[in-house]
Protein backbone atom coordinates (compact mmCIF):
# COMPACT_ATOMS: atom_id res chain seq x y z
CA UNK A 1 0.00 0.00 0.00
CA UNK A 2 2.82 2.24 0.99
CA UNK A 3 4.38 1.16 -1.93
CA UNK A 4 1.20 2.57 -4.44
CA UNK A 5 1.19 5.57 -2.37
CA UNK A 6 4.70 6.66 -2.94
CA UNK A 7 4.30 5.51 -6.90
CA UNK A 8 1.37 7.75 -6.97
CA UNK A 9 2.97 10.78 -5.66
CA UNK A 10 6.29 10.29 -7.78
CA UNK A 11 3.84 10.14 -10.91
CA UNK A 12 2.19 12.91 -9.52
CA UNK A 13 5.71 14.98 -8.86
CA UNK A 14 6.49 13.66 -12.47
CA UNK A 15 3.43 15.42 -14.28
CA UNK A 16 3.41 18.11 -12.49
CA UNK A 17 5.56 20.43 -14.13
CA UNK A 18 4.57 19.12 -17.63
CA UNK A 19 0.53 20.28 -16.50
CA UNK A 20 1.94 23.76 -15.02
CA UNK A 21 3.85 24.66 -17.55
CA UNK A 22 1.21 23.38 -20.56
CA UNK A 23 -1.29 25.86 -18.39
CA UNK A 24 1.83 28.66 -17.97
CA UNK A 25 1.35 28.66 -21.97
CA UNK A 26 -1.77 28.73 -22.43
CA UNK A 27 -2.16 31.59 -20.01
CA UNK A 28 0.38 33.43 -21.52
CA UNK A 29 -1.28 33.22 -25.27
CA UNK A 30 -4.56 34.35 -23.90
CA UNK A 31 -2.87 37.29 -21.77
CA UNK A 32 -0.83 38.59 -25.23
CA UNK A 33 -3.24 37.37 -27.92
CA UNK A 34 -4.29 40.82 -28.54
CA UNK A 35 -0.85 41.75 -28.58
CA UNK A 36 0.34 41.80 -32.38
CA UNK A 37 4.37 41.44 -31.30
CA UNK A 38 4.17 39.31 -28.22
CA UNK A 39 1.66 36.44 -29.99
CA UNK A 40 3.23 36.93 -33.23
CA UNK A 41 6.69 35.71 -31.54
CA UNK A 42 4.80 33.35 -29.45
CA UNK A 43 3.40 31.82 -32.08
CA UNK A 44 6.40 31.77 -34.29
CA UNK A 45 8.63 29.75 -31.52
CA UNK A 46 5.39 26.82 -30.97
CA UNK A 47 6.49 23.59 -32.12
CA UNK A 48 3.89 23.21 -35.13
CA UNK A 49 4.39 20.02 -36.32
CA UNK A 50 4.88 20.14 -39.96
CA UNK A 51 2.94 21.68 -42.74
CA UNK A 52 1.41 18.73 -44.84
CA UNK A 53 -0.98 21.06 -47.57
CA UNK A 54 1.85 22.72 -49.23
CA UNK A 55 2.56 23.35 -53.13
CA UNK A 56 6.22 23.94 -53.47
CA UNK A 57 5.70 26.16 -56.91
CA UNK A 58 3.14 28.52 -54.86
CA UNK A 59 5.77 28.12 -51.61
CA UNK A 60 8.28 30.44 -52.67
CA UNK A 61 8.33 34.57 -51.96
CA UNK A 62 8.30 36.58 -55.60
CA UNK A 63 11.86 37.86 -54.19
CA UNK A 64 13.57 34.72 -54.29
CA UNK A 65 12.14 33.71 -57.66
CA UNK A 66 13.48 37.12 -59.21
CA UNK A 67 16.90 36.75 -57.45
CA UNK A 68 17.54 33.46 -58.68
CA UNK A 69 15.77 33.90 -62.49
CA UNK A 70 17.93 37.18 -62.58
CA UNK A 71 21.08 34.95 -62.22
CA UNK A 72 18.98 32.33 -64.52
CA UNK A 73 18.96 35.29 -67.82
CA UNK A 74 15.48 34.96 -67.49
CA UNK A 75 13.37 37.55 -69.45
CA UNK A 76 10.11 39.52 -68.15
CA UNK A 77 7.17 40.61 -70.80
CA UNK A 78 7.35 44.88 -70.22
CA UNK A 79 2.78 44.36 -70.15
CA UNK A 80 1.91 40.80 -69.29
CA UNK A 81 4.99 40.06 -66.93
CA UNK A 82 5.06 36.49 -67.79
CA UNK A 83 8.67 35.44 -67.01
CA UNK A 84 10.41 33.90 -70.08
CA UNK A 85 13.44 31.98 -70.82
CA UNK A 86 16.32 34.53 -72.21
CA UNK A 87 17.63 35.94 -74.36
CA UNK A 88 15.36 38.76 -74.34
CA UNK A 89 12.95 39.72 -77.52
CA UNK A 90 10.88 43.06 -77.92
CA UNK A 91 8.64 43.92 -75.70
CA UNK A 92 10.68 41.62 -72.82
CA UNK A 93 13.23 43.58 -70.72
CA UNK A 94 15.65 41.39 -68.53
CA UNK A 95 14.72 40.54 -64.42
CA UNK A 96 18.47 41.92 -63.82
CA UNK A 97 16.13 45.60 -64.42
CA UNK A 98 14.20 44.82 -61.44
CA UNK A 99 17.54 45.51 -59.24
CA UNK A 100 17.78 49.03 -60.85
CA UNK A 101 13.98 49.88 -61.04
CA UNK A 102 11.97 49.98 -58.04
CA UNK A 103 8.56 50.33 -59.71
CA UNK A 104 9.49 47.21 -61.90
CA UNK A 105 10.40 45.57 -59.06
CA UNK A 106 7.47 45.73 -57.75
CA UNK A 107 5.16 45.75 -60.86
CA UNK A 108 6.54 41.96 -60.84
CA UNK A 109 5.90 41.38 -57.28
CA UNK A 110 2.28 41.94 -57.30
CA UNK A 111 1.73 40.12 -60.62
CA UNK A 112 3.52 37.26 -58.88
CA UNK A 113 1.95 36.97 -55.64
CA UNK A 114 -1.01 38.19 -53.99
CA UNK A 115 1.21 41.43 -52.46
CA UNK A 116 -1.08 44.46 -52.53
CA UNK A 117 -3.75 42.58 -54.21
CA UNK A 118 -7.04 44.69 -54.33
CA UNK A 119 -10.28 43.25 -55.73
CA UNK A 120 -10.65 45.91 -58.73
CA UNK A 121 -12.06 44.24 -62.24
CA UNK A 122 -10.45 40.55 -60.70
CA UNK A 123 -11.60 38.26 -57.79
CA UNK A 124 -8.78 37.20 -55.55
CA UNK A 125 -8.70 33.76 -56.94
CA UNK A 126 -8.15 34.38 -60.64
CA UNK A 127 -5.40 36.90 -59.91
CA UNK A 128 -4.15 33.76 -57.42
CA UNK A 129 -4.22 31.24 -60.41
CA UNK A 130 -2.59 33.42 -62.87
CA UNK A 131 0.24 34.14 -60.58
CA UNK A 132 1.96 30.37 -61.49
CA UNK A 133 1.89 30.87 -65.50
CA UNK A 134 3.73 34.47 -64.67
CA UNK A 135 6.12 33.41 -62.83
CA UNK A 136 6.56 29.50 -63.76
CA UNK A 137 10.10 30.50 -66.30
CA UNK A 138 11.58 32.15 -63.40
CA UNK A 139 11.18 28.96 -61.26
CA UNK A 140 12.40 26.33 -64.03
CA UNK A 141 14.99 24.13 -63.00
CA UNK A 142 15.15 25.55 -59.28
CA UNK A 143 13.20 22.56 -57.11
CA UNK A 144 16.36 21.96 -55.16
CA UNK A 145 16.84 25.68 -54.01
CA UNK A 146 13.05 25.73 -53.41
CA UNK A 147 13.12 22.69 -51.38
CA UNK A 148 16.19 24.86 -49.28
CA UNK A 149 14.12 28.37 -48.96
CA UNK A 150 10.91 26.46 -47.86
CA UNK A 151 12.56 23.63 -45.61
CA UNK A 152 14.74 26.63 -43.63
CA UNK A 153 11.26 28.80 -43.36
CA UNK A 154 9.44 25.88 -41.91
CA UNK A 155 12.57 24.85 -39.60
CA UNK A 156 13.22 28.39 -38.61
CA UNK A 157 9.25 28.46 -37.37
CA UNK A 158 9.67 24.99 -35.17
CA UNK A 159 7.92 22.97 -38.06
CA UNK A 160 9.96 19.64 -37.94
CA UNK A 161 8.43 18.14 -41.10
CA UNK A 162 7.46 18.96 -44.80
CA UNK A 163 4.67 17.79 -46.99
CA UNK A 164 4.95 18.63 -50.15
CA UNK A 165 3.28 18.99 -53.38
CA UNK A 166 5.09 18.53 -56.67
CA UNK A 167 4.26 17.55 -60.39
CA UNK A 168 7.68 15.89 -61.60
CA UNK A 169 8.28 15.18 -65.44
CA UNK A 170 4.71 17.36 -66.20
CA UNK A 171 5.75 18.34 -69.85
CA UNK A 172 6.57 14.97 -70.59
CA UNK A 173 3.36 13.22 -68.50
CA UNK A 174 1.03 15.90 -70.20
CA UNK A 175 2.87 15.31 -73.68
CA UNK A 176 2.34 11.31 -73.05
CA UNK A 177 -1.52 12.06 -72.29
CA UNK A 178 -1.76 13.98 -75.45
CA UNK A 179 -0.21 11.84 -77.67
CA UNK A 180 -2.34 8.37 -75.83
CA UNK A 181 -6.01 8.15 -76.42
CA UNK A 182 -7.92 7.79 -73.28
CA UNK A 183 -11.02 5.40 -73.09
CA UNK A 184 -12.80 6.11 -69.48
CA UNK A 185 -15.16 2.48 -70.64
CA UNK A 186 -11.86 0.42 -70.94
CA UNK A 187 -9.57 1.90 -67.94
CA UNK A 188 -6.97 -1.67 -68.73
CA UNK A 189 -6.74 -0.71 -71.91
CA UNK A 190 -6.28 2.52 -71.31
CA UNK A 191 -3.54 1.69 -68.98
CA UNK A 192 -1.46 -0.30 -71.55
CA UNK A 193 -1.74 2.33 -74.09
CA UNK A 194 -0.21 4.55 -71.84
CA UNK A 195 2.89 2.70 -70.30
CA UNK A 196 3.40 1.07 -74.15
CA UNK A 197 3.83 4.80 -75.00
CA UNK A 198 6.39 5.11 -72.28
CA UNK A 199 4.83 6.22 -69.02
CA UNK A 200 7.25 3.87 -66.90
CA UNK A 201 10.50 5.61 -68.48
CA UNK A 202 9.33 8.85 -67.09
CA UNK A 203 9.51 7.68 -63.64
CA UNK A 204 13.10 6.74 -63.15
CA UNK A 205 13.63 10.32 -65.03
CA UNK A 206 11.56 11.81 -62.26
CA UNK A 207 12.89 10.42 -59.39
CA UNK A 208 16.58 10.97 -60.27
CA UNK A 209 15.20 14.95 -60.93
CA UNK A 210 14.32 14.51 -57.06
CA UNK A 211 17.27 12.90 -56.13
CA UNK A 212 19.26 15.52 -57.53
CA UNK A 213 17.24 18.46 -56.08
CA UNK A 214 17.07 16.96 -52.66
CA UNK A 215 21.28 16.89 -53.27
CA UNK A 216 20.95 20.52 -54.37
CA UNK A 217 18.92 21.49 -51.22
CA UNK A 218 21.61 19.98 -48.76
CA UNK A 219 24.04 22.23 -50.37
CA UNK A 220 22.52 25.29 -50.06
CA UNK A 221 21.50 24.52 -46.76
CA UNK A 222 24.93 23.37 -45.50
CA UNK A 223 24.33 20.40 -44.30
CA UNK A 224 27.76 18.64 -43.81
CA UNK A 225 28.94 21.59 -41.88
CA UNK A 226 29.24 22.93 -39.06
CA UNK A 227 27.10 25.96 -40.56
CA UNK A 228 24.24 23.52 -40.97
CA UNK A 229 20.69 25.07 -41.44
CA UNK A 230 17.98 23.10 -39.00
CA UNK A 231 16.10 21.89 -41.52
CA UNK A 232 19.13 19.42 -42.31
CA UNK A 233 17.26 17.04 -39.86
CA UNK A 234 14.17 17.84 -41.27
CA UNK A 235 12.33 14.98 -43.17
CA UNK A 236 10.59 16.16 -46.55
CA UNK A 237 8.02 14.43 -48.20
CA UNK A 238 6.62 14.73 -51.63
CA UNK A 239 3.00 14.26 -52.90
CA UNK A 240 2.81 13.28 -56.64
CA UNK A 241 -0.35 14.18 -58.15
CA UNK A 242 -3.19 13.38 -56.64
CA UNK A 243 -2.29 9.58 -55.93
CA UNK A 244 -2.72 9.52 -52.27
CA UNK A 245 -6.33 10.85 -52.50
CA UNK A 246 -7.55 8.72 -55.01
CA UNK A 247 -5.36 5.85 -53.14
CA UNK A 248 -8.04 5.93 -50.27
CA UNK A 249 -8.30 9.61 -48.62
CA UNK A 250 -6.60 9.66 -45.18
CA UNK A 251 -6.38 13.49 -45.57
CA UNK A 252 -9.04 15.83 -47.21
CA UNK A 253 -7.40 19.27 -48.69
CA UNK A 254 -9.27 22.39 -47.72
CA UNK A 255 -13.05 21.53 -46.51
CA UNK A 256 -14.73 24.42 -47.07
CA UNK A 257 -17.24 22.99 -49.21
CA UNK A 258 -18.39 21.10 -46.19
CA UNK A 259 -21.86 23.67 -45.44
CA UNK A 260 -22.71 22.78 -49.22
CA UNK A 261 -22.91 18.65 -48.34
CA UNK A 262 -26.70 17.42 -47.95
CA UNK A 263 -25.62 15.49 -44.29
CA UNK A 264 -23.02 17.93 -42.98
CA UNK A 265 -22.83 16.87 -39.68
CA UNK A 266 -23.22 12.97 -40.18
CA UNK A 267 -20.15 13.75 -42.81
CA UNK A 268 -18.42 14.88 -40.00
CA UNK A 269 -19.43 12.53 -37.50
CA UNK A 270 -17.89 10.08 -40.12
CA UNK A 271 -14.90 12.01 -40.51
CA UNK A 272 -14.11 11.92 -36.93
CA UNK A 273 -15.22 8.35 -36.38
CA UNK A 274 -12.33 6.79 -38.96
CA UNK A 275 -9.95 9.87 -38.23
CA UNK A 276 -9.96 11.49 -41.29
CA UNK A 277 -8.25 14.64 -40.89
CA UNK A 278 -8.72 18.25 -42.75
CA UNK A 279 -6.41 20.35 -43.76
CA UNK A 280 -6.66 24.05 -43.65
CA UNK A 281 -4.97 26.79 -45.00
CA UNK A 282 -6.86 29.86 -43.67
CA UNK A 283 -5.16 32.20 -45.69
CA UNK A 284 -5.51 30.89 -48.81
CA UNK A 285 -9.25 29.77 -48.23
CA UNK A 286 -9.75 33.53 -47.82
CA UNK A 287 -7.91 34.52 -50.56
CA UNK A 288 -8.67 32.07 -53.27
CA UNK A 289 -12.40 31.01 -52.11
CA UNK A 290 -13.55 34.15 -50.07
CA UNK A 291 -14.47 31.82 -47.05
CA UNK A 292 -13.02 34.13 -44.86
CA UNK A 293 -12.80 34.82 -40.49
CA UNK A 294 -15.74 33.70 -38.94
CA UNK A 295 -17.30 31.89 -42.22
CA UNK A 296 -14.83 29.50 -42.14
CA UNK A 297 -16.33 26.16 -41.17
CA UNK A 298 -12.78 25.13 -39.06
CA UNK A 299 -15.28 25.68 -35.53
CA UNK A 300 -17.51 23.24 -36.59
CA UNK A 301 -15.00 20.69 -37.60
CA UNK A 302 -13.15 20.80 -34.29
CA UNK A 303 -16.89 20.74 -32.60
CA UNK A 304 -17.51 17.86 -34.25
CA UNK A 305 -14.32 15.92 -33.49
CA UNK A 306 -12.65 15.89 -36.79
CA UNK A 307 -8.86 16.20 -36.68
CA UNK A 308 -7.64 19.64 -38.12
CA UNK A 309 -4.23 20.41 -39.59
CA UNK A 310 -3.23 23.66 -40.56
CA UNK A 311 -1.43 24.31 -43.41
CA UNK A 312 -0.04 27.04 -45.97
CA UNK A 313 -0.76 25.65 -49.90
CA UNK A 314 0.76 28.21 -51.31
CA UNK A 315 2.93 31.17 -48.68
CA UNK A 316 4.74 32.51 -51.00
CA UNK A 317 1.92 33.21 -53.64
CA UNK A 318 0.19 34.42 -50.44
CA UNK A 319 2.52 36.24 -48.71
CA UNK A 320 2.32 34.13 -45.58
CA UNK A 321 3.61 31.35 -43.34
CA UNK A 322 2.61 28.27 -41.22
CA UNK A 323 2.68 30.85 -38.25
CA UNK A 324 0.41 33.15 -40.53
CA UNK A 325 -2.40 30.22 -40.31
CA UNK A 326 -2.21 29.78 -35.71
CA UNK A 327 -2.55 33.28 -35.82
CA UNK A 328 -5.40 33.31 -37.48
CA UNK A 329 -6.73 30.61 -35.84
CA UNK A 330 -6.33 32.30 -32.27
CA UNK A 331 -7.55 36.10 -33.56
CA UNK A 332 -10.31 35.13 -36.14
CA UNK A 333 -11.53 31.69 -34.81
CA UNK A 334 -10.76 32.12 -31.01
CA UNK A 335 -9.10 28.94 -30.31
CA UNK A 336 -6.70 29.02 -27.03
CA UNK A 337 -3.13 26.85 -27.28
CA UNK A 338 -4.42 23.69 -26.36
CA UNK A 339 -6.39 23.55 -29.49
CA UNK A 340 -3.31 25.30 -31.61
CA UNK A 341 -1.23 21.79 -29.68
CA UNK A 342 -3.60 19.41 -30.88
CA UNK A 343 -3.73 20.86 -34.14
CA UNK A 344 0.57 20.25 -33.92
CA UNK A 345 -0.08 17.24 -33.31
CA UNK A 346 -2.26 16.50 -35.70
CA UNK A 347 0.08 17.66 -38.18
CA UNK A 348 2.61 14.93 -37.51
CA UNK A 349 -0.46 12.19 -36.30
CA UNK A 350 -1.90 12.10 -39.73
CA UNK A 351 1.17 12.37 -41.77
CA UNK A 352 2.31 10.35 -44.70
CA UNK A 353 5.59 9.87 -42.66
CA UNK A 354 6.08 5.92 -42.06
CA UNK A 355 4.75 4.19 -38.76
CA UNK A 356 8.19 3.99 -37.46
CA UNK A 357 9.17 7.52 -38.35
CA UNK A 358 6.26 8.88 -37.59
CA UNK A 359 6.56 7.26 -33.55
CA UNK A 360 10.02 9.04 -33.43
CA UNK A 361 8.84 12.47 -34.80
CA UNK A 362 5.75 12.47 -32.09
CA UNK A 363 8.31 11.48 -29.16
CA UNK A 364 10.76 14.30 -30.54
CA UNK A 365 7.68 16.85 -30.39
CA UNK A 366 6.47 16.07 -27.17
CA UNK A 367 10.44 16.99 -26.09
CA UNK A 368 10.15 20.18 -28.62
CA UNK A 369 6.65 21.20 -26.34
CA UNK A 370 8.29 20.57 -23.16
CA UNK A 371 11.66 22.94 -24.16
CA UNK A 372 9.04 25.42 -25.04
CA UNK A 373 6.62 25.60 -22.15
CA UNK A 374 8.97 25.67 -19.67
CA UNK A 375 9.33 28.77 -20.98
CA UNK A 376 6.01 30.50 -19.36
CA UNK A 377 5.53 29.31 -15.69
CA UNK A 378 2.22 29.08 -14.54
CA UNK A 379 0.68 31.82 -12.51
CA UNK A 380 -1.41 30.90 -10.01
CA UNK A 381 -3.84 33.12 -7.67
ZN1 LIG B 1 -3.80 23.26 -52.30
Amino acid sequence: MRLLTITFLLLALLAAPAAASELGAAQYLKRHRGDHVQRHAFLYDMPKGGDVHNHLSGAVYAESMVRRGAAGGVCVDVITLFSKAGPCTAGQRPLTDAFGDNIFYNEILRAWSMKGFRDGGRSGHDHFFATFDRFSAANGGQTGDMLAEVSSRAAAQNEQYLETLITPRFGDVSALARRVEFDPADLAGSRRRLLDAGLRDIVPRAAADLTAALARQRALLQCATPAADAACDMPVRFHVGSAVRIAGAERIGHGVDIRGERNPAGLMRIMARRGIAVEVPLTSNCQVLEVCGRAHPIRLYVRSGVPVVLATDDEGVSRSDLTAQYELAVVEQGFGYRTLKRFARNALRYSFLAPADKAAALRAQRAAFRRFEARFPAKTG
